[in-house]
């Protein structure tokens, strides 16, 4: 699960890492206030998304007005930003997070992240921050520093590393060990899968600041962390892919036109593979679970058919716990209740596969069944094309 930066500062600012004086708005009348509240002459007004890159894409405004706050306001309030980070629709922005402005000196990067080759979390920093890391990582590989914890402990030579490779003084240094120590322990304790800080910056007093926060919990652990849970706004969410979650079903939208329902997340990453194969796209990665019941098959079904991108549904059941006909009745129900325009073609195995199978042709003429993946997989690909 995602955090908004604003709601990523609350916890820095809880841990004691230096951030900006700031402010949330959600309407136009609250600019002036919230800009008086902060003080200062100069402010930064950012539109809150999951999604980076909104410097590059007109979501952070420097602005040396109340007005200019105002102003940038009334022109995102409601918006979708469109960002590289995000889809062609963009994410709506729902909240500005107005700021004192910092003086930035220089702009490093500083992320924690679970590395799952060594099993650790791994602390990447680099001299070069406001820009992308895979590009530093490609591009200049010297200036980044990257060290893999031994548990939750980090050792005094790999902050020295981290330090030398940010060229950072004696002072500096400190408050980096600071940073590092008190970013881990955050990291450990909120159940984090990523904790970034781009630009972490050196302000013009010489001093470290994190100007940003983009913090990824780990959505497993999401049972023990319900201060957490209740920052989730899933206006930020694809609406199909939330809808799902309540339901138990994991979706995820994906860009082609070939809806897919499948049992078990190794026979859904299959099927898209063998769509891939003949050179179709899947719309979705749907796995429906092993213990799926009628209710939840119909539920998914109806999410596969909301996708207006969707030109065929190709539906794959292994029926081992689950009964192949069960399966057949949760999509009979979601057909009477939805209808269905577009073709579907079943591949059942297993479990009462006949029987199911036999439910399906009485029900639609839609319908076709095929006796193997490879087959059913080939003629959804000619079907969506
Ligand atoms: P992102 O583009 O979505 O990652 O948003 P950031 O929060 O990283 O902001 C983008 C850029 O805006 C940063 O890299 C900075 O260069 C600039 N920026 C953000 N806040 C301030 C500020 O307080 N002062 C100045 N001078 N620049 C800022
Ligand atoms: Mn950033």
């Amino acid at each position: 699960m995602n955090l908004h930066e604003y709601q990523g500062k609350e916890i820095f600012a809880k841990y004691d890492l230096p951030v900006s004086k700031g402010k949330v708005v959600t309407s136009l009348d609250e600019v002036e206030q919230a800009c008086t509240d902060i003080g200062g002459s100069r402010w930064v007004a950012k539109a809150q998304v999951h999604a980076g890159g909104r410097g590059k894409s007109g979501g952070v405004a420097l602005c040396d007005t109340i007005e200019e706050v105002a102003n940038f306001t009334k022109k995102w309030l409601g918006k979708r930003l469109v960002t590289y980070q995000t889809d062609k629709e963009g994410q709506l922005v729902s909240c500005i997070l107005v700021e004192e402005c910092t003086n930035i000196a220089d702009e490093l990067y500083y992320s924690a992240v679970v590395d799952r080759s060594s099993r650790e979390v791994a602390i990447i920093a680099s001299s070069e921050g406001g820009v992308n890391i895979e590009k530093v990582a490609k591009e200049t590989p010297e200036k980044i520093a990257s060290i893999s914890l031994n548990g939750k402990d980090i050792s005094q030579g790999d902050i020295e590393k981290i330090c030398s490779t940010l060229k950072l003084n004696d002072t500096q240094s400190s408050q980096m060990e600071n940073i590092i120590r008190k970013t881990v322990s955050m990291f450990f304790e909120c159940d984090l899968s990523l904790l970034e800080i781009n630009p972490l910056v050196i302000k013009e007093d010489g001093n470290l600041h994190c100007l940003d926060a983009k913090i990824n919990i780990d959505s497993n652990a999401l049972f023990r962390q319900k201060e957490l849970q209740e920052m989730h706004d899933p206006t930020q969410e694809d609406p199909r892919e939330s809808e799902a979650s309540k339901y138990d079903l994991s979706y995820v939208s994906l860009d082609g036109n070939i809806g897919c329902m499948v049992n078990g997340a190794g026979l859904a990453m299959g099927t898209m593979d063998t769509i891939k194969f003949f050179k179709g796209n899947p719309a979705n990665f749907l796995d429906v679970g092993g213990t799926a019941t009628q209710e939840r098959v119909a539920k998914a079904f109806k999410i596969i058919l909301d996708d207006p991108e969707v030109k065929v549904v190709l539906v794959n059941i292994f029926g081992g716990i689950v009964r192949c006909d069960l399966i057949a009745e949760g999509i009979v129900a979601a057909i009477d209740e939805v209808g269905v325009e577009i073709p579907v073609v079943v591949r059942l195995e297993g479990n009462s596969a006949e029987k199911g199978l036999a439910i399906l042709s009485n029900s639609s003429s839609k319908i076709q069944s095929k006796n193997s993946l490879e087959d059913a997989a080939r003629t959804a690909v000619e079907l969506a094309r």
